[in-house]
């Protein structure tokens, strides 16, 4: 497994596939009170971390969202107190409750979620912190700054280490995709408001969960990141040069290009963003929307 030194006492660890989904990075703190912001990097480095770092001491496992790919190993650590943003304790402490974020909650969907989430290993675990915005977890040298930052969802944080200047983007993860809003949860707007929270904080060092260690050009590449919201409400909008209905809106697949595999709840996701960007559009009276025939047009 990959483990990279950013201090002394904070270490990147690597999620499998290099920290793509279904996988995301870790970053262990080896301080007085050991700490772990998430832990969905795969069994096999989380073990391996247990047996060289962790032993039997306990541990905080700070989780920077509810989702499935940041929480999934949890239950590695025996010895452990989680952290969570309040707002998604209800969520980690009845599992099965994340189909209800996706918007698969309906009983005809029960295959597909089945399917979905038996590949986690998820169970319910009880949040023994409940955080909030600009909680202070002091861990001995080191003390981490929650940062809410919704959007993605509406519990998502980041973490933010003042002396070195290192923070930790969770899911503002700069990837190729852009930004992610397909949970009932999610608000373009807030995620808007987020990016920004972690350009203002100027970054030395900036850790993706599903991309890596920035260590240059960080505010650029936030800024690429977040272009890509107004790039998608562009398209939706131009689309709407001619009424379409929301599901023809959907079936462009403008956020996604083309849906993976299963199609079928990548097209959920793509209707939930798509909707997000029609409200916005409708709040900023860019577009109307006729009641009657259901269509929204410019
Ligand atoms: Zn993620």
């Amino acid at each position: 497994y990959i483990m990279i030194p950013i201090t002394d006492k904070i270490k990147f660890i690597e999620g499998k596939n290099q920290g793509r989904y279904i996988f995301s990075n870790s970053l262990y703190i080896d301080d007085d009170l050991k700490a772990i912001i998430d832990t969905g990097t795969g069994k096999s480095p989380l073990r391996k971390l247990k047996k060289n770092y962790v032993g039997n001491d306990e541990i905080l496992i700070i989780n920077s969202n509810v989702h499935e790919d940041h929480i999934c190993g949890n239950y590695i650590f025996k010895n452990s107190k989680i952290a969570l943003h309040r707002i998604e304790v209800p969520i980690l402490e009845n599992i099965d409750r994340l189909a209800e974020l996706y918007g698969i909650d309906d009983p005809k969907y029960k295959e597909m979620n089945e399917q979905f989430f038996a590949i986690f290993n998820l169970r319910n675990y009880k949040a023994d912190i409940k955080i909030e915005d600009n909680h202070i977890f002091d861990l001995g040298e080191i003390k981490l700054q929650t940062i809410h930052a919704p959007g993605h969802c509406a519990g998502h944080c980041m973490f933010w280490e003042s002396n070195n200047k290192i923070l930790f983007l969770a899911d503002i993860d700069l990837s190729s995709f852009g930004p992610w809003y397909g949970d009932i949860s999610s608000s373009v707007t807030d995620f808007i408001n987020s990016i920004n929270k972690a350009i203002k904080l100027n970054p030395d060092i900036a850790i993706s969960s599903h991309k890596g260690v920035y260590k240059e050009e960080i505010r650029e590449k936030l800024k690429i990141f977040l272009d890509k919201i107004y790039d998608r409400e562009e398209k939706i909008l131009n689309f709407l040069d001619k009424k379409h209905t929301l599901e023809e809106i959907v079936n462009k697949a403008f956020i996604y290009g083309k849906f993976p595999e299963p199609e079928e709840m990548f097209a959920i996701a793509e209707r939930i963003m798509v909707k997000l960007h029609i409200n916005r559009l409708l709040d900023a009276k860019k577009i109307e929307e006729n009641p009657k025939s259901s269509f929204f047009a410019i």
